[in-house]
């Protein structure tokens, strides 16, 4: 089965019950029991719920995994994973990782004795001169944002082999469609489903995907200890976002290509930053594992002016914090997921004051230009 057909059929698609064609939302917290010697599948809601099981179901497929698990946002998803590691474990982490996976490795895990390295990823020598003895996970994500930096996700993957360790990698930004990071020999993929997987930018929830039984057991187990499984009502409105997957992310592209190349010949803008050009330094690799370049880039202007007149005086592209929604979003990486950081150490990782990042939605690229130029001017 090819990926869009699993987009509608990989997953539950009638309701057992009353041959509905779809699951329904179970907005149940317990279950009865028959049986006093044997409990029922389902028992209590934090533990299992059908609506969330079809959700995650379709996702294992999608990935290629053996079990996915839903959590209430990309953030419970990632916090939840991390607990597999114990006090005394390392991590080597790519050092543009998520403002918010940064965020909880260095201030809660670290406080905990799980301790990690920030790396430059895009050099895998870089990876594996920072595994130690006690490294016991490789976390990724590629590409990063907001440079949209690229990683060999097969090589990483040959280096956690070697030293028998976890690679696990965030594919928020590519989504199964167009990156399967498992089939690349990759562990643990996680995800941002309130990204490009929901759509819709109506919801919050995140994924684990993986295709080791046990690995999948013991993050089953954490998720059910620390009760950060999704609700049943996001359960359903992103099992509904996902079925659009495809036909949102090939217009999404296709109207990032075309905005790409106006923005090229624009005198204003001085780089851009997205794999899909081939001067980026990732593109050869990225094309090696990912099918599209995606539908998020950002890019350089001139002057602070130039990119203050754009954040203010777009009316398409909402300015805004959050992507792959079907609207267009622009941020404005200095002082959205990059505020934290001292703006010496944010230039000195290429986040400059001029630097904007745009997720490209689904309205025509033509009136996306447009408002582009006059935004910028
Ligand atoms: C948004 C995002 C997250 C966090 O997800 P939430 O759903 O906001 O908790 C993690 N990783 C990436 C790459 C993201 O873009």
């Amino acid at each position: 089965m090819k990926l869009a057909t699993k987009l509608i059929h990989g997953g539950p698609t009638v309701d057992q019950q009353t041959g509905a064609l779809g699951v329904p939302i179970y907005q149940i917290s317990t279950y009865r029991q028959t049986s006093v010697d044997h409990f029922s599948k389902y028992d209590y809601a934090r533990g299992d719920n059908p609506t969330r099981e079809a959700l995650e179901d379709t996702i294992a497929v999608l990935e290629g995994g053996t079990r996915c698990l839903a959590f209430a946002s990309g953030m419970a998803a990632i916090s939840t994973t991390l607990m597999i590691f114990s006090p005394g474990d390392h991590l080597v982490v790519c050092d543009d990782v998520y403002g918010g996976a940064y965020r909880v490795l260095s201030t809660i895990f670290s406080r905990m004795g799980i301790l990690s390295t920030f790396v430059d990823a895009t050099n895998l020598a870089a990876i594996e001169a920072a595994v130690r003895p006690e490294t016991k996970g490789i976390y990724l994500e590629t590409p990063s944002n907001p440079l949209l930096k690229v990683t060999d996700l097969r090589g990483a993957a040959a280096i956690a082999r070697r030293h028998g360790i976890i690679s696990l990698v965030d594919n928020t930004f590519m989504t199964p469609y167009l990156q399967r990071p498992l089939e690349l020999d990759c562990d643990i993929v996680l995800h941002s489903g309130t990204k490009f997987i929901n759509g819709h930018s109506d919801v919050l929830c995140g994924f684990a995907v993986v295709r080791d039984t046990e690995l999948g057991r013991r993050i089953r187990y954490i998720q059910n200890a620390f009760g950060t499984g999704l609700g049943p009502q996001d359960s359903f409105l992103t099992l509904r976002g996902v079925k659009t997957l495809k036909v949102r992310m090939d217009q999404s592209q296709q109207n990032t290509l075309k905005i790409v190349a106006w923005l090229k010949q624009h005198p204003r803008v001085t780089a851009i930053h997205y794999p899909g050009l081939p001067e980026h330094p990732g593109h050869v690799i990225h094309n090696s594992q990912a099918d599209g370049p995606g539908a998020v880039f950002s890019f350089e202007l001139d002057s602070y002016e130039t990119t203050k007149r754009l954040l203010e005086n777009s009316h398409l592209a909402a300015f805004a914090v959050s992507l792959g929604g079907v609207e267009s979003i622009i941020s404005y990486p200095a002082k959205m997921s990059h505020a934290a950081l001292p703006k010496e150490e944010r230039e000195r990782k290429g986040i400059t004051d001029t630097l904007v990042r745009l997720s490209v939605g689904l309205e025509d690229p033509d009136d996306l230009i447009a408002d582009l130029q006059q935004a910028i001017g």
